[in-house]
């Protein structure tokens, strides 16, 4: 008999485990359908023992000092940086575009002050922009939009930047100035020994069992709890009854190289040549020393084992909205994180949520009967 059964041992679900079991002092169990922890976040050492994501580039960033200080309670971080290039005609450009991308693309010698004047005459004029394409265009025009996310975007979404929500490329900021990170949170870093490394120590404790290669499906019959909570897709919960929530997925082609480093920077997009997306140098994120290198290419395609980016349109909005009704009348089953609650969302706001559903509801929940 447990307190809580969690399902899915990503970010969300072992927050909440390790909240539920130091803080309240009761039992749970966390579930995974995946053979480890970590769910996306999850990295391993290769045959050469080269660190690997297998779910892609990792990077922890925040602007939230409270999720900061929480995830280092069970790693060290080291002080990487995130840096992205994008190969178009030839070239690297650093991304987002900044002070120096569009003086090297233009061939222009432009200042900070100059830029916004420049851009403001590239820019069309779109007051309210309707789409992905509108948002880029009413910011920078249409020669960077057509080299650096007409392409991309179809890429990486399967579709065209027209059909899909305008918050989609809103979240690409245009720097003024030659800043190259990637992202400018004031906390962000890789955890030094790994994320799975982290989640060990997350869900280390005495009032936590862990069950992995176990699908909820197939679980829920056999073990009893009195609450849960649910990180996995809503609509699988629901038996997709009301129809399934579409998500953008990718696949990996992870490959080694005997040479030290392959790329100069962590990440390469490659926007309009190839069938990837990008390709990550792991070594440059964990700050390896290896006298050998790898790296994974990133393909987008639509497979349904894998749900990664929920598609920011209306209409799979109101799909989610009747499961979301359907979640609010349940008792004691509380749904959260990327799948759960079918947002976009970084690791740092799985984190921030699961903290704030612990603290509002969880630890305040009422007296119950057995569920399970
Ligand atoms: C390619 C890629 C790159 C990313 N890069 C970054 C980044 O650089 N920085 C950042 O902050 N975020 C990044 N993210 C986002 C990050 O992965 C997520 O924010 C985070 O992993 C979500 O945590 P979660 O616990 O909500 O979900 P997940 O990590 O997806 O964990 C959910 C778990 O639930 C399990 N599950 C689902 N259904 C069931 C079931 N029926 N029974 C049992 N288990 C089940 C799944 O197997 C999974 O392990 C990236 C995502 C992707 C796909």
């Amino acid at each position: 008999m447990y307190d809580w059964l969690v399902v899915g041992c990503g970010f969300t679900g072992a927050t909440l485990a390790e909240r539920i079991a130091t803080q309240l002092g009761e039992r749970v169990l966390i579930i995974d359908k995946r053979g480890h922890i970590g769910g996306n976040a999850y990295d391993y050492l290769d045959e050469s023992g080269i660190r690997l994501s297998k779910y892609g580039a990792h990077i922890f960033h925040t602007y939230s000092e409270k999720v900061w200080n929480y995830v280092n309670q069970f790693a060290d971080f080291n002080d990487y940086i995130h840096r992205v290039d994008a190969w178009v005609s030839g070239r690297y450009f650093a991304m987002p575009l900044n002070l120096e991308t569009v003086n090297s693309f233009f061939d222009t010698n432009l200042t900070s002050e100059s830029l916004q004047q420049f851009l403001y005459k590239k820019r069309v004029p779109i007051e309210y922009p309707k789409n992905a394409e509108e948002a880029v265009l009413s910011k920078v025009g249409w020669e960077l939009y057509d080299a650096f996310y007409r392409s991309y975007t179809k890429k990486q979404w399967g579709i065209d930047a027209r059909d899909l929500d305008a918050s989609v490329t809103l979240r690409l900021p245009i720097r003024m100035d030659s800043d190259k990170r990637y992202f400018s949170d004031p906390w962000q870093g890789i955890p030094v020994n790994g994320y799975t490394s982290l989640f060990e120590r997350m869900l280390r404790h005495k009032n936590i069992d862990l069950l992995l290669d176990a699908n909820y499906r197939e679980i829920a019959s056999l073990v009893k709890f009195k609450r849960m909570i649910y990180t996995g897709n809503i609509d699988s919960f629901f038996d997709f009854e009301h129809g399934k929530l579409s998500y953008r997925s990718l696949k990996f082609e992870h490959m080694g190289y005997d040479t030290e480093y392959f790329q100069h920077v962590g990440v390469v997009n490659y926007p309009n040549d190839f069938d990837f997306t990008r390709i990550v140098e792991h070594k440059h994120l964990y700050k390896q020393r290896h006298e050998k290198t790898a790296v994974s290419r990133e393909y987008p395609c639509w497979n349904e084992e894998e749900p990664y980016y929920p598609i920011p349109s209306t209409q799979s909005q109101q799909l989610y909205r009747k499961y979301e009704e359907a979640a609010n009348k349940l008792r004691n089953v509380y749904f959260c994180g990327r799948l759960g609650t079918y947002r976009y969302y970084n690791m740092d706001q799985c984190v921030a949520q699961a903290l704030h559903l612990f603290e509002t509801q969880v630890s305040k929940r009422e007296k119950v009967t057995v569920v399970g």
